[in-house]
Parts: C-alpha cells; structure tokens; sequence
C-alpha cells in the first residue's frame, strides 16, 4: 500500500498503524522521514515525472498497490478578495490535481488485480465552507467527486473510494492557531476537543480493510460531530 505525506501528522500516524498491522506499507515523504518498516519513497507530488517514478519504485519494491492513500495536503488561508491565482492553484495542484494523478496511476494494477482501496483524505471544510479557505474548501470538496465518480467506474472491479473528513486534529497544520483561535473551535465542536491523529488512521485501516469491501463513495466524518448536517 501506498500513503502520500507519511513524513508528518495524519500520514505518519496512519503509516504507523499499517505498518503496526503488518502491512507493506510506502510512504512518501518530501522533508524529513517516513515511520521504521515503511518503505520511504522521495516525491514531490505536484510533479507527473517524480509520482510515476515513485509507482515503479513502489511496484518493484513491495509490487503492485492495493490500498492507495491519498493524504498529502497543504493550506493556503487568505480571505477572497486578497487570495491570488497562485493561492488557488497551488492547494487545488497539491490537494486536488495531485490526487487524481495518483488514483489514475493506482487504478491500472487496480483494475488489472480486481481489487483496490482509494482513501481520500478530505476535510470537513469541504462541506461545510470555512472563511479564508476558497482554495482549501474547493480542493476538498473535488475529492469527492473523484471517489464518486470513481466508484461509478471502477466499483463493478473490486475497487472502493472513500473519503474520509477529518474535523480538527492536532497537527503542524493546526499548531500554527492561536489559543482563541483554538478556543473557538472547540466550543463549536459537539465532543469539545481537538482530534488525534490516531483517530484519523483508524477509520482510514477500516476502510482499507475485508470489513469495509461493501463502503464505496462514502464521505465519513472524523470531526467530534463538527460537521453534522453536512
Ligand atoms: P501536515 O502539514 O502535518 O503534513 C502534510 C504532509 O503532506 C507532509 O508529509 C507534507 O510533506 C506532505 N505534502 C504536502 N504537500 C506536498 C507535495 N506537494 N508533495 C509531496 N508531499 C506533500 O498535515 P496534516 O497531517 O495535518 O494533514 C494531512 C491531510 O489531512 C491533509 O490533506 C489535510 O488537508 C487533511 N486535514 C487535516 C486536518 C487537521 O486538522 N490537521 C483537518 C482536516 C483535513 P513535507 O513534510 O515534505 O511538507
């Protein structure tokens, strides 16, 4: 299996647990390091070349992916009026684009092997629209339609896509809140704490896993109640 940004945050703690589970797990990583017993696999994912050479590396190595998780992500928050181009494109390239190159490039030895797993690491953001985060929000919410769209395509071959939304989780990408910032949050989340990240990876395991064979296009929130309604 194969997991995008296992250097940090939610990647690495759901690397952790596969590897934990005794899967064989890749994990890309850019800066930094991937978790003992993955496979570290250097690639810029906004780059076609690097995540093809990253597959062959991975194929050669642990051979074909079944389980592909697609979690790198960034932000890029600013309020519309002052959001540039560059701001879009960069978090849709990254979180979107990136994507859908990854789950195109799995779905060959997918659909070849009748089986596959596709993870979405979405955000509540997606559904619910988060001010300052146009970029963010639109390139969450496209995953949704990819898994969708996917299982309409692949899921007569074994093949699921899911989505997973987590709320607010304890990361570097949530360190940089400040305490009101953080107090605020949580006074709007129904279980009144930030998320872990291992909290995150068990859904993802389920999901990759037999028990979850019959969930497809499924959107499941990880958010403390968050995002309910949405
Ligand atoms: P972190 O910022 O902690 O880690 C992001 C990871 O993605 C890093 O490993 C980073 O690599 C990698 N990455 C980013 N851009 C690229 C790129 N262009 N090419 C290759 N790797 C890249 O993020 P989190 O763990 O917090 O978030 C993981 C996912 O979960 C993201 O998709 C995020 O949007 C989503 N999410 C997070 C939430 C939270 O509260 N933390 C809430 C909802 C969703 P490097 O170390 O080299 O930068």
């Amino acid at each position: 299996m194969l997991v995008t940004g296992g250097s940090r945050g939610i990647g690495r703690a759901i690397t952790e647990r596969f590897v934990a589970s005794g899967h064989r797990v890749a994990a890309t990583y850019r800066s930094g390091d991937v978790p003992d017993g993955a496979l570290p696999v250097r690639c810029e994912l906004t780059d076609p070349e690097q995540v093809e050479q990253a597959f062959a590396t991975v194929e050669a190595e642990l051979g074909p992916v079944e389980v592909l998780v697609a979690n790198a992500g960034i932000t890029r928050d600013t309020l519309l009026l002052r959001m540039s181009e560059t701001d879009f494109t960069d978090v849709v390239e990254t979180n979107l684009t990136a994507s859908f190159r990854l789950a195109k490039r799995a779905s060959r030895s997918m659909m070849r092997a009748r089986f596959g797993r596709m993870v979405f690491i979405s955000s509540v953001v997606g559904q619910l629209g988060s001010a300052g985060q146009v970029n963010y929000a639109a390139s969450k919410a496209g995953l949704v339609g990819v898994a969708r769209s996917i299982t309409r395509e692949l899921g007569g071959r074994g093949i699921t896509a899911n989505v997973v939304a987590p709320g607010f989780i304890e990361t570097d990408m949530t360190a940089g809140l400040s305490e009101t910032q953080v107090a605020e949050y949580r006074s709007r989340i129904p279980a009144a704490r930030l998320g872990a990240v291992q909290e995150v990876a068990a859904v993802v395991e389920f999901l990759a896993g037999d028990a979850a064979g019959y969930v497809s296009g499924a959107i499941i929130p990880v958010d403390g109640g968050l995002g309910m309604g949405h």
